[in-house]
């Protein structure tokens, strides 16, 4: 099969929404009027952000997922996406699988493929995305506020804990397995969250290398501090069962790849953000408040500060 072959079977579709989608040598798009561009890469190398076994039609979910989460944690409206890909060989069953997963997604978030690059190499995907946001409402990270309260949706750790069992590290039973490995594998993207906290949240950011080092990029760029109550942190059913083992709170914390969103508010939204969690059926939970100074207190259910070499995932240390 040739690069084109390949390109037009597994890559190509329709794309209503742009003047000009695969095919040329450049895509030709046009944003709504009052609308800037949000623009985000993110990169997924074999051995480092996903295992060589991991099946394709996930990878192809999470190869777009992370970059939705980037668009949710922008408050912008995802629209199109190019993807970069250098592959070992054509493996065609590996393609079916692996598009397959990444325009289910797309469709269901209603972004367009349209571009890329295809080159034989060390498996890698790149995606950049290209979503929409009035510029005044887009969700920065430097907008916390003191007195702000600190929420996170969903909950967090069970992909950390998932990861932990894949790589050997711990041994879970099978149904809690079961129950982690979607959170990993198939994270979803809180895109209808980013959006419907356009002014609500004061900062936001997505939680990919562990709530502690994202939450940390939010008070850096305020310059403000955190109180975190760590009873109040949400996590699921299967990691409260894990709560006494001693890596616990390391996957809570620092744990990677949740793809929740962390936001920050004024005390006064707190009404309208349990609203927005009914509505989306989806739990947004209060976790601490916006202080001054600098860094993150983590405190236990004695009001006493945890101690934790903390910080999140760094490619480089
Ligand atoms: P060029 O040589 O001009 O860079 P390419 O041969 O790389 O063009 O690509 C041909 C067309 O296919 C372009 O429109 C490009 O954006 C698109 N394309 C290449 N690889 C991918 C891919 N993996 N996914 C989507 N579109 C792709
Ligand atoms: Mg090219």
């Amino acid at each position: 099969m040739s690069e084109f072959d390949l390109i037009r079977r597994y890559f190509t579709r329709p794309a209503p929404n742009s003047l000009l989608g695969v095919g040329d040598d450049a895509a030709l798009v046009q944003t709504s009027p009052g609308n800037v561009l949000a623009v985000s890469s993110d990169m997924l190398v074999c051995g480092t952000h996903f295992l060589a076994n991991t099946d394709a039609f996930s990878l192809g979910h999470k190869t777009l997922a992370v970059n939705l989460s980037d668009m949710a944690a922008m408050g912008a409206t995802p629209r199109w996406a190019t993807l970069a890909i250098a592959l070992p060989e054509a493996d065609e069953a590996w393609l079916a699988q692996f598009s397959a997963g990444f325009f289910a997604l797309a469709e269901r978030h209603g972004t367009e493929l349209i571009g890329g690059d295809t080159t034989k190499g060390p498996l890698n995907l790149c995606v950049t995305i290209f979503g929409e946001v009035p510029a005044h409402l887009a969700l920065r990270r430097s907008g916390a506020k003191m007195g702000d309260e600190i929420w996170v949706s969903g909950c967090l750790g069970d992909a950390a804990l998932a990861l932990a069992h894949l790589q050997g590290r711990i041994v879970l039973a099978e149904a809690a397995l079961a129950a982690t490995l979607p959170a990993l594998h198939q994270p979803q993207p809180r895109v209808e969250l980013g959006l419907a906290l356009r002014g609500i949240a004061s900062s936001a950011i997505d939680i990919s290398d562990g709530l502690l080092g994202d939450l940390g990029h939010i008070l850096e760029a305020s310059n403000v501090a955190a109180q975190l109550d760590f009873a109040a942190l949400p996590i699921s059913v299967t990691l409260r069962g894990f709560l006494s083992n001693p890596s616990a709170a390391r996957y809570i914390l620092c744990g990677g790849d949740d793809y929740e969103l962390c936001f920050t508010a004024p005390v006064a939204m707190h009404g309208q953000i349990l609203s927005i969690a009914a509505r989306l059926a989806l739990p947004l939970t209060s976790i601490g408040k916006i202080t001054a100074g600098s860094g993150c207190v983590v405190q236990d259910a004695f009001a006493n500060p945890l101690t934790m070499e903390s910080s999140g995932y760094d490619h480089f240390r």
